[in-house]
């Protein structure tokens, strides 16, 4: 058998320097756990631009869909502000998404204990929290037509549609369970079918995937607003939220925010299963480039690093080493290692991207 394959993309900014500490995390797994990956690497973002003229080459978009898994650092920064909109280096990472129909957008809310007076909530609200958001990312109503300002009556008139077939619905579910199957088993799906047509949709096409293939996982079903209300009064009540394009922006956007800093938190982008009957995936933080401490030593590498742990969770299937890796960067933490983002009155003084990673590594 074949060792599983890893493309790296570092991209701009901070993305190359938290990377290289993924790297290194990576030869570890190799060098003490027996756990070998074919890893390349290539250009994204502005780096691509630099070097080819584009965000994102072919060459590279071919070996982005070859490969099991995609981990991505961050793309942009002011230098490529003044591009063509074309070859910005968002458009990199957008195509990406587009190309591999990455459909199913995973943003986890875990709650560190040792970082919970981080969060603008009342620790006992968020200590040990770890909630799953699964977003609708490639359709609903940022792409439904028709769409556009019209003219009408004499005024204009700004429309967006949102529309969702059952094909879109059911592989978006089936994502959130099978997600469920590895996690606490219960899925929460939010739409607003007291009042959208597509939330009716949602509600039936979500529940008779469930009652066909998925009857082990707690199915409930929330109004999207209900939702939002839950998520910031008690978000422990959750394990798998299933939500819409729209919802799930807002959605897992607020429940980043229960957590504290930008610098911890993961994400990944599944699309359909490929013929090891793995999805499709690209792992990368939540961050942006962040071009403000880029090159300064300064970047927080866990939401990198904790990208990777989802990696080994949920594209090969290590779940055992995921949580090795989750446990160390918990250890960590609870030692008080901070880098700057981090830093509260409990720290030791901040340490270094490097020194960071260094620390998780002998955890
Ligand atoms: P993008 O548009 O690419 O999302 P952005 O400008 O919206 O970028 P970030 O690049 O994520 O956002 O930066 C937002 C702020 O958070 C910056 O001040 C940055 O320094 C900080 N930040 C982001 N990521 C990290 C990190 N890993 N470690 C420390 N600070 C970070
Ligand atoms: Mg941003």
């Amino acid at each position: 058998m074949s060792n599983p394959s890893l493309l790296i993309l570092p991209g701009d900014g901070i993305g190359p320097e938290v990377m290289a500490e993924v790297r290194r995390i990576i030869d570890w797994f190799g060098a003490r756990r027996g756990l070998t990956f074919d890893v390349s690497e290539d250009l994204v973002g502005g780096a691509a631009y630099d070097r080819h003229g584009t965000p994102l080459h072919d060459d590279t978009m071919a070996r982005a869909q070859a490969v099991d898994a995609v981990l991505l650092g961050a793309v942009g920064g002011p230098r490529y502000d003044g591009l063509d909109f074309s070859v910005k280096p968002e458009r990199g990472l957008l195509r990406l998404r587009k190309e591999m129909d990455l459909f199913a957008n995973l943003r986890p809310a875990q709650c560190f204990d040792a970082l919970a007076d981080f969060s603008s909530l009342k620790r006992e609200v968020v200590a040990g929290l770890d909630i799953m958001i699964v977003r609708e990312l490639t359709s609903g109503i940022y792409f439904g037509e028709p769409r556009g300002i019209f003219e009408e009556g004499g005024e204009r008139v700004g429309i967006n549609t949102q529309r969702y077939t059952e094909r879109e619905i059911d592989r978006v579910a089936r994502a959130a369970f099978d997600l469920a199957r590895k996690r606490g088993g219960r899925v929460c799906s939010m739409e607003k079918a007291n009042v959208m047509e597509s939330g009716i949709l949602w509600r039936e096409v979500v529940q008779a995937v469930r009652d066909a293939d998925y009857t082990d996982i707690e199915l409930s079903h929330m109004y999207a607003d209900a939702g939002a209300m839950q998520l910031c009064r008690w978000p422990k009540q959750f394990d798998v939220i299933l939500t819409d394009n729209l919802f799930g922006d807002l959605l897992s956007d607020a429940a980043a925010m229960l957590t504290g800093s930008l610098g911890m938190l993961p994400s990944a982008s599944l699309g359909a299963p490929m013929a090891n009957g793995r999805p499709k995936a690209l792992y990368e933080p939540v961050h942006g480039s962040a071009p403000d401490i880029a090159g300064q030593g300064k970047a927080n590498p866990i939401a990198c690093i904790l990208s990777f742990a989802m990696a080994l969770r949920y594209s090969f299937d290590e779940g055992a080493e995921a949580d090795r890796l989750e446990a160390a960067v918990e250890q960590v933490l609870a030692e008080g290692l901070r880098t700057p983002d981090l830093l509260g009155e409990d720290g030791r003084g901040p340490v270094s991207t490097r020194g960071m990673a260094d620390a998780i590594l002998v955890a």
